[in-house]
């Protein structure tokens, strides 16, 4: 078995150049846009994304492929295709609009974090309702507390903008939720990031390096330690919770603006954002 890192940019450059090889494409279409959104992504999912560009160029009677077309194959690839068929009444949408308003302020707000790229309230894939679609600008190899912190704290956003605005929480938030734990419990148990449990690195990953992911995990610390690992990880979340919290709490007026012309239109994109974030002026400093 050999194992193959996933493409770095200029890999994926490449890739994307070879699929791009037998098929026209209009002359605003730049491969390395196209690689730099697209960090992560493998071969097959480069090739597919090519493929989708195509199929939406072919659908939209465009002579060539053109960078919109591809822009949504991107999103296709990574989140699922939009499905405007599922039926969700007004006030699901409503909250669904608040809560990616939450997500996209806080990811606006917060210094380090990836550029929002888009907000929608359309379904995609099996279980999104909506998303924030944040891409970075380059790779990156190495992240700081701060930054995994920040991303925690627009991870949990979502949530705290649905208790802002409806004084109730819903199940929406599940995987935002797994994904902050997960995040924080990284950063307690393999990163060196808690003073309470200093610099060790807790549990032993049995890897099982042909299949390429990790299966199970052994426990190589005491009950009193994993009681110190729960405190932890709960305490980072908390101090996220309240970051978020703060930074939404002083933006309401911000909020009713986005998620009102987020319910309207449904996407809302990247430059279209920064517009509207910018319109307003913070009430208040952020740390
Ligand atoms: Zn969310």
């Amino acid at each position: 078995h050999i194992v193959v890192d996933k493409p770095d940019v200029k890999g994926r450059e490449e890739v994307l150049n070879v699929h791009m090889k037998d098929k026209q494409f209009a002359d605003d279409v730049d491969v390395k846009v196209l690689a730099r959104r697209t960090p992560g992504l493998v071969g097959a999912d480069l090739a597919n994304l090519i493929n989708e560009g195509a199929l939406l160029a072919a659908r939209r009677d465009h002579e060539k492929i053109t960078m919109e077309d591809l822009e949504e194959g991107v999103e296709r690839t990574m989140a699922g295709p939009e499905r405007k068929s599922r039926l969700i009444s007004d006030r699901e949408k409503k909250i669904i609009a608040y809560h990616e308003t939450g997500h996209a302020i806080s990811a606006k707000i917060l210094p380090g974090a990836d550029p929002v790229h888009k907000i929608s309230i359309i379904p995609r894939g099996h279980a999104a309702l909506g998303y924030t679609l944040q891409l970075p600008e380059e790779d990156r190899f190495l992240i700081s507390k701060s930054e995994l912190m920040n991303r925690i704290s627009i991870l949990l956003s979502g949530r705290v903008s649905e208790e802002i605005v409806f004084s109730d929480v819903t199940s929406g938030a599940a995987n935002d939720l797994e994904r902050a734990t997960e995040t924080a419990r990284q950063m307690v148990t393999e990163l060196g990031m808690s003073e309470a449990l200093g610099l060790v690195k807790l549990g032993k990953k049995r890897e099982e390096i042909f299949l390429g992911r990790d299966i199970s995990e052994d426990r190589n610390y005491s009950e009193e330690v994993a009681y110190k690992i729960d405190q932890e990880v709960k305490a980072i979340i908390d101090t996220c919770y309240e970051n978020a919290k703060e930074i939404l709490t002083s933006r309401r007026a911000l909020m009713d603006k986005i998620a009102g012309v987020l319910l309207e239109r449904e996407v809302i994109d990247a430059e279209e954002f920064e517009r509207l974030m910018n319109e307003d002026t913070p009430q208040s400093p952020q740390n």
